[in-house]
C-alpha cells in the first residue's frame, strides 16, 4: 500500500507515530513561512504541515501543491498546539509533520470545487460525475447506500434467502411501462427487452422449488422521467413460496424497522407497526395512494353540508359529486394573490375551482365568529351559521383558511390530495427527521378502460384477487379486491407486492378481462402460464426501490444523488455522452436502418 492510515483515522493517540498518507489536496494555505495542506481521502481529512526547518525538500514540493492534487507525505504525528486545535475536524487535535512528499498526480483546475458547497450546475456535476462523487454529501450518500443494501443482503440472508441473479437480456415482460429493446445480431430483425422487473423470472423460481429468493435487481423501464424517477433503477426484489400477505408484509416490515434503526438511528419512524389504509379510504382522506403520513390535514367530506346553501356551484356539486376540503392551519391572512396561486395550482390538478374561507383570528372561538371577522370567495352564498358548521365538522379554529373543492369524487380528491401535500410542505408540517411508513391495502384487482374498452391492472397482471372476491371475476369483476400491498413512506410508493395467482386457470382469466386473447396469453405469458401447471406452490413476493429508499434515509429530494452515475431527465448520461449513434458496421451487422433525419443524434422536427 502507498499508505499507512486513512486520513480521516487519525487521532490524539497516534502522536509521535510515523505514518505515511496519500490522497487529494482539499486546501492549500500558506502562513508565514509555514504550508499547510488538507489532505482527503475516503476516510476524511488530515492537516499536513510543511515546515522548511523539518525538510526543505518536502517544503518545496508543498509549496507547488494546488486543489485536486494526488500526492503521498510522509511524517510525525503530533499534537497542534495549543489553542489550534479544530474541535470541527475528528482529526483536528492532530497535524502530520511532513518529512518527505511526492506528487502522485498533478489536477487540472477542477470544474468546480470539492471544498466548497456552492450550487453547481447539476450537467457539469453529471458530466464531470468522477469529481461531483468525491463531495462529502455524495460520498455519505454512496457510504449509506451500500450499507442499506448490505444490510438487506444480510437480513435476508439469515432468514434463508438464496440471491439468485436473472437475466438482463430477456423478452418483453410487460407491466404496464415501454420496454427497452436490444436488436439480436444473429436473428437479424429480433428483439431482446430488458426486464421491467424480474416479476416471471422470480415466479418461476418459486415453480422450480427455491421458495425464498432475493436479488438487488436492476430494472428498465422507459418512461418519461420525474425527480423519482430513472430509466434503470435498482429494487429489492424478493419472492416466497407458501405464505399469505401478512407473511411478506411482516417480514418487509421488520426488514424496514430495523434497518432503520441500525443505518440511520437518528431518523425517527412515525410508527410501528406501520399504519395499514385501505386504497379506498387513503383516496378519500389523503386525495392519494401514496399519502405522506408525517402530517394530518385529512382532506373533510362536506357534501351534505352544501348541499343546504344557496352557492350554486356547491349545491349543483352535491347532486352528483362531492364537496371536500382541507383546512390550511394560521393562513386566514393569506392575500388574494395568495389564494389565486392556490386556486391556479388545484385547477393544473384538474379541479374546476377552488372555495377559500378565511376565519379571522379572534380570542374567542368558532362560535364567536361573526360574518364580518370571515372573509369568503363565495360571498354571501354561504351564511355565517353555514360557514361555522363546515368549518366545525373539518376541526378548523379562528385564524385556519378552509380549502374547498366541488365536483366529482376522483378529481376532487386528487386536486385536494395535491394541494394537501403542497401546503403541508409549504408551512413545514412534515418533519424531516420523520419516516412514515405504512402499508395500503384493498386496491381494486381490475380498473376499467373505457377508451380500451378492456379492463386493466392498476399494479401487475400476476395479482390474485382476495379468496372471497374470485367470483366476482365472472359477474363484477372492477368489484373485486387485490391481495396487493404498498409499501408508502413520507408521501412516495416505497414498494409494492402480491400473492400472485398460482394455477393457471385463475391467471388466465385475468389476462383474458385484461384482453388478451389465446394467442396472445401464449405469446407474451406463455412460460409463466405453462410453469403454473407443473406444481407451482401458492406464492408471492415484493419489490421495494433501492434508490428511492436511499433517498429517504439520506434526506435527499433527488434519486440522482443516490445513484453513482445517473441519467439526466431526458435519459442522457452526460459523462459517456449516452445514448449516441453507432457505426455504419454496427448498424449492418444488427440488419438495422436509420430513418436518415433521426441520424448524428439529431431529433425528428417536432420532437
Ligand atoms: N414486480 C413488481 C414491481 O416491480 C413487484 C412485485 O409485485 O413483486 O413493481
Amino acid at each position: 500500500m502507498l499508505k499507512t492510515h486513512g486520513c480521516g483515522d487519525l487521532r490524539a493517540a497516534h502522536a509521535g507515530e510515523k505514518v505515511t498518507l496519500a490522497g487529494w489536496v482539499h486546501r492549500r494555505r500558506d502562513h508565514g513561512g509555514l504550508t499547510f495542506i488538507d489532505l482527503r481521502d475516503r476516510s476524511g481529512l488530515a492537516q499536513v504541515v510543511f515546515n522548511p526547518a523539518t525538510s526543505s525538500v518536502a517544503h518545496a514540493v508543498g509549496h507547488t501543491l494546488r486543489g485536486e492534487w494526488v500526492v503521498q507525505v510522509t511524517g510525525e504525528v503530533a499534537r497542534r498546539p495549543q489553542g489550534t486545535e479544530n474541535a470541527k475536524m475528528p482529526t483536528g487535535e492532530v497535524e502530520i509533520i511532513a518529512g518527505s512528499a511526492t506528487v502522485l498526480n498533478e489536477s487540472k483546475t477542477p470544474p468546480f470545487y470539492v471544498n466548497e458547497d456552492a450550487p453547481v450546475d447539476e450537467a457539469v456535476r453529471l458530466q464531470y460525475r468522477y469529481i461531483d462523487l468525491r463531495k462529502e454529501r455524495m460520498q455519505r450518500n454512496m457510504i449509506l447506500r451500500h450499507r442499506a443494501v448490505k444490510f438487506m443482503r444480510d437480513f435476508l440472508d439469515a432468514r434463508g434467502f438464496l440471491e439468485i441473479e436473472t437475466p438482463i437480456l430477456i423478452k418483453s415482460t410487460p407491466e404496464g411501462a415501454r420496454d427497452f429493446l436490444v436488436p439480436s445480431r444473429l436473428q437479424p430483425g429480433s428483439f431482446y427487452a430488458l426486464p421491467q422487473s424480474p416479476q416471471q423470472l422470480k415466479q418461476l423460481l418459486m415453480v422450480a422449488g427455491y421458495e425464498r429468493y432475493f436479488q438487488m435487481a436492476r430494472c428498465f423501464r422507459d418512461e418519461d422521467l420525474r425527480a423519482d424517477r430513472q430509466p434503470e433503477f435498482t429494487q429489492m426484489d424478493l419472492e416466497m413460496s407458501f405464505v399469505e400477505m401478512a407473511d411478506v408484509m411482516g417480514l418487509v416490515e421488520e426488514m424496514h424497522t430495523e434497518l432503520v434503526r441500525k443505518i440511520v438511528p437518528e431518523k425517527r419512524l412515525l410508527a410501528t407497526p406501520f399504519p395499514r389504509l385501505d386504497y379506498k379510504d387513503a383516496m378519500s382522506r389523503y386525495g392519494s395512494d401514496k399519502p405522506d403520513l408525517r402530517f394530518g390535514m385529512e382532506i373533510t367530506d362536506i357534501t351534505g353540508l352544501a348541499r343546504t346553501t344557496q352557492f350554486q356551484v356547491f349545491k349543483a356539486a352535491a347532486q352528483s359529486g362531492v364537496v371536500k376540503g382541507i383546512v390550511a392551519p394560521g393562513c386566514a391572512g393569506y392575500s388574494r394573490k395568495q389564494t389565486d396561486e392556490l386556486l391556479e395550482f388545484v385547477r393544473g390538478k384538474g379541479a374546476k375551482g377552488l372555495v377559500t374561507i378565511a376565519l379571522e383570528k379572534i380570542a374567542g372561538s368558532l362560535e364567536a365568529l361573526t360574518q364580518e371577522q370571515v372573509r369568503s370567495s363565495a360571498g354571501r352564498h354561504v351564511t355565517i351559521d353555514e360557514i361555522k358548521a363546515m368549518a366545525g365538522r373539518m376541526g378548523a379554529t379562528p385564524g385556519d383558511l378552509l380549502l374547498l373543492v366541488a365536483g366529482p369524487e376522483a378529481e376532487t380528491n386528487a386536486a385536494l390530495g395535491s394541494l394537501r401535500q403542497m401546503m403541508g410542505e409549504r408551512l413545514k408540517l412534515a418533519d424531516p427527521s420523520v419516516l412514515a411508513f405504512g402499508w395500503v391495502v384493498n386496491f381494486p384487482l381490475l380498473e376499467w378502460r373505457p377508451e380500451e374498452n378492456r379492463w386493466d391492472s392498476p399494479h401487475n397482471p400476476f395479482c390474485a384477487p382476495i379468496d372471497q372476491d374470485t367470483p366476482l371475476l365472472d359477474m363484477d369483476p372492477g368489484r373485486a379486491m387485490a391481495k396487493q400491498y404498498d409499501l408508502i413512506c413520507n408521501g412516495y410508493e416505497a414498494g409494492g407486492g402480491s400473492i400472485r395467482n398460482h394455477k393457471r386457470a385463475a391467471q388466465e382469466k385475468i389476462l383474458a378481462l385484461m384482453g388478451h386473447d389465446a394467442a396472445a396469453r401464449e405469446e407474451q405469458f406463455g412460460q409463466l402460464l405453462g410453469a403454473l401447471e407443473y406444481g407451482a406452490p401458492p406464492h408471492g413476493g415484493i419489490a421495494t426501490g433501492i434508490d428511492r429508499l436511499v433517498m429517504l434515509l439520506t434526506g435527499e429530494e433527488n434519486i440522482r444523488q443516490t445513484i453513482a452515475f445517473p441519467k439526466t431527465q431526458n435519459g442522457a448520461d452526460l459523462l459517456f455522452g449516452a445514448p449516441a449513434p453507432v457505426s455504419e458496421k454496427q448498424l449492418q451487422e444488427l440488419s438495422i436502418t436509420v430513418k436518415e433525419q433521426q441520424r448524428s443524434g439529431e431529433r425528428p422536427a417536432g420532437a
